[in-house]
C-alpha cells in the first residue's frame, strides 16, 4: 500500500453503516456476501448495504440513494417495486405460498413464455439460473446419450460443477476445473473454447463429434462484460450441431425477455433446441427455467427418465411475480424506448472516454452495455476472453469509485455488464453521462 488514499476513501464516512454491517456480515457468512458477485472483489473496498428499492433507485443503509445500473444483475428491468409486480405477489400472497402441488398459475406462466419465444415448446420451472443450466446439460446428455458438453471462455451459466471450467485462452483443451471441489473427472466431460472463433468448433466437430451431447453458449454474452457474437459463429454452432446429432443450450438466463420479448435468440435469428431462462423470468424473485423442442423435453421425468425434481419448482409468489412481468414486457414492449436510452449512453460513455484521452471499447445492446478499460493508443475489439481479459481493471475501479462518489452504482467489476430499466429517463442518462465525463477527465 502507498500512503495515498484509495480514491473511495473520500467518501468513506458517508457508508460508515455499511462498513459496520459488512464486519457483522463478514463473521457470519463466508465473506460477508451470499454472492461473491456482490463483494467488490474486483474493485476493491467494501460492499454497500441497501434498505430498499423503487424504480430505478437504489437507497443504502447510511441513506444515501444511488441510480442502478445493475438491476439486482439482471431482473429488474420494469425498475424496483412495480405496481402490477407487487400487487401481483400480493394477491398471491393472500392465497398461499407453497403447495407442494400444481396450480393454474404454473400454466399461464408457461403459455406467456411458450408465446414469446418459438423455440420453447415446452418448459420446466425451478428456482434459479444454475438450476436450469444444471437441468438443461442432464437433459441434453440423457437425451443424446453422449457425455461431452462444449462451452465457450468467459461464458458463465451458474455454478454447476460440469460448467465451472475454463480453459483460459487456449485452443481446444479438455477442462481443467477452476474451483476447488470440482473433481478432474467431472471437468474431463467439458470441454472449453474460445467465444467467436468457428475454426476452434469445425475442428473439435471433425475430431470428437460423435462424443458431443450439446454446445452451451450465452447468445450476446454478458458475463465477461458485454460481448457480442459473429453472424459466421452461431451459423457454425447450429451447423455443426445438427450435422453431428448434438443439441444446441442457448442460456438466456440474462438476455431473456432483456434483449426482446424472445430474448436474444429473436434479435439475432438464432433457434437453440433448448433454452435456459432465469433473471427476468422471476420478477425479482427466484425462478429459472428451461425448455425447448417438445420432443426434447419429454425426456424430463415423469414424461420421461431424465431425473428433475424441486420441492419450490414453480414457487406461487416467484410466477405471480414473472407472470406480472412477462405481460408488462408482452403488453408495453419496452424494446426500442431501451434501445433508444442505451444508444445515447454509449455514445455519451464513448464521447467522454475520447475526450478524456482513455482507451476504451463500448459494446452495447438494447438495454446491456460494458466499457472496457484498456491500455493502449487504440481500442482493440472485444470479441471473447482473450480480448476481454486483458482490460485495465485498475482503471475500472477508479471508474466505478468515482461513479459511486456521484450517486451512480454500476457493476462492481469490469466483468459484469450494466443493466438499466424502464424507469430510466432521458434527464438520469443525461446525468450519467455527466457523472461519467467529470469521473474520467479526473483519471
Ligand atoms: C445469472 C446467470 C446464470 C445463473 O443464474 P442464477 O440464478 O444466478 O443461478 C446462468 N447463466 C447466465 C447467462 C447468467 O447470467
Amino acid at each position: 500500500m502507498t500512503s495515498h488514499p484509495a480514491p473511495h476513501d473520500r467518501t468513506a464516512d458517508r457508508r460508515h453503516h455499511s462498513h459496520e454491517a459488512f464486519a457483522r456480515a463478514r463473521s457470519l457468512i463466508p465473506g460477508g456476501v451470499n454472492s461473491p458477485a456482490r463483494a467488490f472483489g474486483g474493485v476493491g473496498g467494501e460492499p454497500i448495504f441497501f434498505a430498499s428499492a423503487q424504480g430505478q433507485h437504489l437507497t443504502d443503509i447510511d441513506g444515501t440513494t444511488y441510480l442502478d445500473y445493475i438491476g439486482s444483475w439482471g431482473p429488474m428491468i420494469l425498475g424496483h417495486r412495480h405496481p402490477r409486480v407487487v400487487a401481483a405477489i400480493e394477491r398471491a400472497l393472500a392465497t398461499g405460498t407453497s403447495y407442494g402441488a400444481p396450480t393454474e398459475a404454473e400454466s399461464r406462466l408457461a403459455e406467456l413464455i411458450v408465446a414469446a419465444v418459438p423455440s420453447i415448446e415446452k418448459v420446466r420451472m425451478v428456482s434459479s439460473g444454475t438450476e436450469a443450466a444444471m437441468s438443461a446439460v442432464r437433459l441434453a446428455r440423457g437425451f443424446t446419450g453422449r457425455d461431452v458438453i462444449v462451452k465457450f471462455a468467459g461464458n458463465y451459466h451458474g455454478h454447476v460443477d460440469s460448467l465451472l471450467v475454463s480453459a483460459g485462452s487456449a485452443a481446444a483443451t479438455l477442462g481443467v476445473p477452476n474451483s476447488p471441489g470440482v473433481t478432474p473427472g467431472t471437468a474431463r466431460d467439458t470441454v472449453v473454447l474460445e467465444y467467436n472463433e468457428p475454426d476452434q468448433l469445425e475442428d473439435l466437430f471433425r475430431d470428437r463429434g460423435h462424443e458431443i451431447a450439446a454446445v452451451l453458449l450465452e447468445p450476446v454474452v454478458g458475463n465477461m462484460g458485454l460481448v457480442v457474437p459473429r453472424p459466421e459463429f452461431l451459423a457454425a454452432i447450429r451447423g455443426l450441431t445438427r450435422r453431428h446429432g448434438a443439441l444446441v443450450v442457448c442460456d438466456e438466463v440474462m438476455t431473456g425477455f432483456r434483449l426482446a420479448l424472445g430474448g436474444a435468440q429473436e434479435l439475432l435469428g438464432f433457434e437453440p433446441d433448448l433454452t435456459t431462462l432465469g433473471k427476468i423470468v422471476g420478477g425479482g424473485l427466484p425462478l429459472g427455467a428451461y425448455g425447448g423442442r417438445a420432443d426434447v423435453m419429454d425426456h424430463v421425468l415423469p414424461a420421461g427418465k431424465v431425473f428433475q425434481a424441486g420441492t419450490l419448482s414453480g414457487n406461487p409468489l416467484a410466477v405471480a411475480a414473472g407472470t406480472a412481468t412477462l405481460e408488462e414486457l408482452r403488453n408495453h414492449p419496452p424494446y426500442a424506448e431501451l434501445d433508444r436510452l442505451g444508444g445515447r449512453l454509449e455514445e455519451g460513455f464513448r464521447r467522454a472516454a475520447a475526450e478524456a484521452g482513455i482507451t476504451a471499447w463500448t459494446a452495447r445492446v438494447g438495454s446491456m452495455m460494458t466499457m472496457f478499460f484498456q491500455q493502449g493508443p487504440e481500442a482493440v475489439p472485444v470479441t471473447g476472453w482473450a480480448t476481454a481479459s486483458r482490460s485495465d481493471t485498475a482503471r475500472y475501479a477508479a471508474f466505478f469509485w468515482g461513479m459511486i462518489d456521484r450517486g451512480i452504482y454500476l457493476p462492481c467489476s469490469q466483468y459484469e455488464a450494466l443493466f438499466f430499466s424502464t424507469c430510466h429517463t432521458d434527464a438520469d442518462i443525461d446525468r450519467t453521462i455527466a457523472a461519467a465525463s467529470e469521473c474520467l477527465a479526473g483519471m
